[in-house]
């Protein structure tokens, strides 16, 4: 039974140098004419349509006609995405390249994103990072759910669609940078695995109880020992 990883991608996989904003405000002034409070609002580990809708809502737009505009919404930060995160400095975490290539050769685990970006966007920033966005085979997205802790069970699902194999949180670790990565984890039943490569310390992340908290991802070795210890009825 091979192990399903699902990493979460600002902060965990890649850090985006405040790309990920620039890409909302464009795309909400051409559609609302308006940004909200982008500036302060704290993006992290919130979902793409979460952000839109509390940053519209703030400024007195319904919340019905923020929902009907969020594909609208998506297809433009995709597209300033494409312009601008090449010349934005993204790059992957400390330890990762060395980490997914330690993963591409293992036969024992199903490559996965759980990340609150956009099916659209998510490869979009992969790439410009320097990460083959086609090694992740399963992905749950904030396009698929406003509400994070929904994204396991669509991240599960679709593992097994793919694969044949019936995942649960038993054989399942997420892997994000913020309590809410820690949050969707046990929402999922899966295991909680952070790393303080975000916007969170250790300390902060620790209040939260994950089940593996790492400074960043550079000891390979190391990482895929948490990663692929046995679970609970694993
Ligand atoms: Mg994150």
């Amino acid at each position: 039974m091979p192990k399903l990883l699902l990493f979460d991608i600002d902060g965990t996989l890649i850090r985006t140098n405040g790309a990920g904003r620039e890409t909302i405000r464009f795309a909400l002034e051409a559609l609302f004419g308006a940004a909200g409070p982008v500036e302060t609002y704290k993006f992290s580990g919130k979902t793409d349509p979460r952000i839109i809708i509390d940053l519209m809502t703030a400024v007195g737009f319904p919340r019905e006609e923020v929902e009907a505009k969020l594909p609208a919404v998506y297809e433009l930060m995709a597209q300033k995405g494409q312009e601008i995160f090449a010349q934005r400095g993204m790059r992957p975490c400390t330890g990762v390249p060395e980490l997914l290539t330690a993963l591409r050769e293992r036969d024992d685990v199903v490559l996965g994103l759980l990340t609150g970006n956009s099916q659209i966007t998510a490869p979009i920033k992969l790439s410009a990072a320097g990460i083959d966005p086609d090694q992740f085979i399963v992905g749950a997205y904030g396009s698929d759910a406003m509400n994070r802790n929904e994204l396991p069970q669509i991240g599960l699902e679709r593992a097994k669609q793919l694969t044949g194999h019936s995942f649960n949180g038993k054989n399942t670790v997420i892997i994000g940078d913020t309590p809410a990565d820690i949050r969707c984890a046990r929402a999922g039943k899966a295991k909680a695995v952070v790393v303080a490569s975000g916007w969170h310390t250790v300390e902060a992340l620790a209040q939260y109880q994950p089940d593996h908290l790492f400074d960043d991802l550079s000891d390979t070795e190391e990482v895929l020992r948490i990663l692929f210890a046995a679970q609970e009825n694993d």
